[in-house]
């Protein structure tokens, strides 16, 4: 993957004596204020740990929600005090993440250190990517580590608009690049590739690619109506996008050519109305009722799409296969994430919804990756440049 060969590492680098700000995703859950899932966070110690020994100051900046200035429910301080106990010190917290506060706390710093500065996001200047919002945060530290895929997609000021001579590649970013970008480089074959979720339109540039590389594309959730309308199946009231059938045909074609097979339902879950307790049954393809519609595949799908998965020795899983939020609709999903489990494949699943559908189905530790950015996997995978990586240093223009 040229990313990985191309930047910087964190064991390139000198860090003793050094301040490091730190981009890390600690955009987690919270209620109330209250801590639901501290992943993230603890996805990001060993990043921590390696700069702790190296004899590195640590500074620490993430983005929380999507507050629209200060507030509260979305501040930082929770986390420093979890991180505290994590990592077996104190961690400090500066009130704000710019200006003369903070700069005095970065001031009296000492090797060893651990300071979370407060959500970067109370700001607009951060999404808005202020070159002098940018250039304060810069004034914080000498190098600068990032290792928050999950923002790397987007060009906000503390992951693209900060310029330092030397910014590193955090482990976490690593190991999410190394194995994403596996999956494009050299997949074990065979490659299957499951999307699903609610619409092909969000899909369409990672489907496009997925079809250059995968042998078999599984294709589920509300986008698969799109797909099966444009074959000329009975969808009832399903969720479609009509503008699209077109593509899907195009879709269904270019892959027929490069010899990728589509898999999509054989029979689905059905109900009378976006409810959890609506009344369901179970129909073949083609026969949804005209006020019905598709919530979930059915169990001949999910046999068909666990055989899929049963003979492939890479599989790349984005997106639900029904509307798993309701009982009722959530076994197809569920289904298919413990099938998952059970292979000895590399499984690489990306997205909140099937991230939590892995850990509702309580099978996270039995697969391979689980990645912490949905949007940046996608955009990975489809080939984009992701702006947040484009501008850390390459190895070629570094001497320590
Ligand atoms: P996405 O963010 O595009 O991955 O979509 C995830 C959402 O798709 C989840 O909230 C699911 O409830 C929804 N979804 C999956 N299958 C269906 C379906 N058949 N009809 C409506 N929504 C669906």
């Amino acid at each position: 993957m040229q990313y990985l060969t191309q930047k910087l590492r964190l064991s390139d680098v000198d860090f003793a004596d050094r301040s490091v700000l730190v981009r890390v995703d600690f955009n987690i859950p919270l209620n109330n204020g209250v801590i639901v899932d501290d992943t993230r966070i603890r996805l990001a110690l060993p990043t921590i740990h390696h700069l702790l020994v190296s004899g590195a100051k640590v500074i620490l900046v993430t983005h929380v929600g999507r507050p629209s200035g200060f507030d509260v429910a979305l501040s930082t301080l929770p986390m420093a005090e979890h991180l505290s106990k994590l990592l077996g010190l104190r961690v400090k917290h500066a009130v704000d993440c710019i200006g003369s506060e903070v700069e005095a706390i970065v001031s009296e710093m000492v090797t060893g250190d651990v300071l979370l500065i407060e959500n970067v996001r109370f700001y607009q200047e951060e999404t808005d990517n202020d070159p002098e919002f940018a250039r304060q945060l810069a004034g914080l530290a000498d190098i600068y580590v990032n290792d928050a895929f999950g923002a790397v997609h987007r060009a906000h000021a503390s992951t693209t608009g900060i310029h330092y001579p030397v910014a590193v590649t955090g482990q976490l970013m690593e190991r999410e690049i190394n194995y994403l970008g596996s999956l494009l480089a050299a997949p074990k074959r065979p490659f299957v590739a499951i999307i699903g979720g609610a619409k092909i339109s969000d899909k369409i540039g990672v489907i496009e690619n997925l079809i250059n590389t995968v042998d078999e594309l599984v294709i589920g959730g509300g986008m698969g109506y799109t797909f099966l309308k444009a074959m000329g199946n009975q969808i009832g009231g399903s969720i479609v996008e009509l503008d699209k059938l077109d593509l899907a045909t195009d879709l269904m074609t270019k892959a027929e050519a490069k010899g990728v097979t589509i898999h999509l339902p054989v029979d689905h879950v059905i109900g009378q109305e976006f409810d959890p307790d609506t009344p369901a049954k179970i129909v073949p393809r083609n026969q949804i009722p005209i006020d019905w519609e598709g919530f979930d595949i059915g169990p001949e799908t999910v046999e068909v799409f666990g055989q899929v998965i049963d003979r492939a020795e890479t599989i790349f899983w984005n997106g639900p296969v029904g509307v798993y939020e309701f009982d009722q609709f959530a076994v197809g999903t569920l289904s298919l994430a413990k099938r998952i489990a059970e292979t000895d494949a590399i499984s690489i699943i990306g997205g909140g919804d099937c991230v939590a559908a892995v850990q509702k189905a309580g099978v996270s530790d039995q697969i391979s990756h689980i990645s912490t950015g949905g949007g940046a996997s996608l955009e990975l995978i489809e080939g984009k440049e992701l702006p947040g990586i484009a501008t850390l240093t390459d190895k070629a223009d570094y001497s320590s």
